[in-house]
């Protein structure tokens, strides 16, 4: 699974603590998920995208 971050984002840095294996913060201050499928750490990436304060984290095929 991949996952993206949309324009909702509010910068709060949730997503990135629970799994920074596939969310970063980028230099305008909100989130964005890697392109690349990282194995491992989906357990964390699902715990973050029902974290989001604002549902800003999407599923991607
Ligand atoms: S948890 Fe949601 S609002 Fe917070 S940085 Fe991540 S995507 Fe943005």
């Amino acid at each position: 699974m991949k996952y993206f971050v949309n324009e909702t984002c509010i910068g709060c840095g949730l997503c990135t603590e629970l799994c920074p294996e596939v969310f970063r913060m980028t230099e305008e201050g909100v989130a964005e998920a890697t392109e690349q499928e990282v194995s491992g750490a989906e357990e964390a990436a699902k715990e973050a995208l029902e974290s989001c304060p604002v549902s800003a984290i999407e599923e991607k095929e």
